[in-house]
């Protein structure tokens, strides 16, 4: 593999896990020192036991902006190339049965942390001349699904925040753009293809007919946060096997990719 990332340092957010352990792992593998945070402190100490010095872990609930702040401004202390605010959390409900604390919640961990997360690593990025910010999105950012009033509406706003990121940040030389994955094998998805019939349909309106690999996700991440990506900023890049392409209407959250 390219040493893309020798000499650089990067951020990950909710990295023990699925794709955002994917990321790190790939940042790691071409070359970068990574920090990353989780709230599971048990699959974080692990995945850093297993990489060693390449990384430091902290534990971490991205929705504590003054934590998360903290957590920024240490890791970026001597330099910071990449940020990717990945840690997400899916809740179903349409907006006559979700209440409003998972509302807010949904909202603080998606939405609210991927902007403190920016806010405090952005200073630290205009040090670098290769700085670039990859966010989390989801398919469901650039469309609704039916059931999931909340997570629709925070990954939205992830793809609209990210464009508006993207032209304040240009003249800094800060690359921001967005990943929208369709359906991934992570833990997230686990309840949505432990049922055959569910997950058959599932398959039924993904194109390339398969779940994706967490790997293949950060692949994507990888290209963006490189300098292969060096003209592109400001665009939210499905990573779904074509389902986007082929959008049909009344698919539901628990029906379609997330
Ligand atoms: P996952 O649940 O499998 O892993 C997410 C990781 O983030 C876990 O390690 C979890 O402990 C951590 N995390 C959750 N809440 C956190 C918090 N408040 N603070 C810190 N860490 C936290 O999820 P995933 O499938 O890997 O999803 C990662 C991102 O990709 C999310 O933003 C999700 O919305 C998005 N996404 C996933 C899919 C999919 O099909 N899996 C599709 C589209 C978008």
């Amino acid at each position: 593999m390219t040493a893309r990332f020798a000499g650089r340092v990067a951020i990950v957010t909710g990295g023990g896990a699925g794709i955002g352990e994917a990321i790190v792992r790939r940042l790691v593998a071409e070359g970068a020192r990574v920090a990353f945070c989780d709230i599971d402190g048990a699959a974080g100490a692990r995945l850093a036991r297993d990489l060693g010095d390449a990384v430091t872990f902290r534990e971490l609930d991205v929705a504590d902006g003054d934590g998360l702040t903290a957590f920024i401004e240490h890791a970026a202390a001597q330099r910071l190339d990449i940020l990717c605010n990945n840690a997400g959390i899916t809740e179903p409900g349409s907006t006559r049965d979700i209440d409003l604390a998972t509302w807010r919640r949904v909202m603080a961990v998606d939405v609210e942390a991927v902007f403190l997360g920016c806010r405090a690593a952005i200073p630290h990025l205009r040090r670098s001349d290769r700085a670039a910010i990859v966010n989390t999105a989801s398919l469901a950012g650039l469309g609704g699904y039916a059931g999931m009033a909340a997570y629709s509406t925070a990954k939205g706003a992830i793809v609209n925040y990210t464009r508006s990121l993207a032209i304040d940040c240009a003249a800094d030389g800060i690359r921001v753009n967005a990943i929208c994955p369709g359906l991934v094998r992570t833990p997230m998805t686990s309840v949505h293809r432990s049922d055959p019939a569910r997950e058959a349909r599932m398959m039924s309106t993904i194109p390339l007919g398969r779940v994706a690999e967490p790997h293949e996700v950060a692949s994507v991440v990888a290209f963006l946060a490189s300098d292969d990506a060096s003209y592109v900023t400001g665009c939210a890049l499905p990573v779904d096997g074509g389902t986007f392409a082929a959008v049909r209407p009344g698919l539901s959250g628990a029906g379609a990719a997330l």
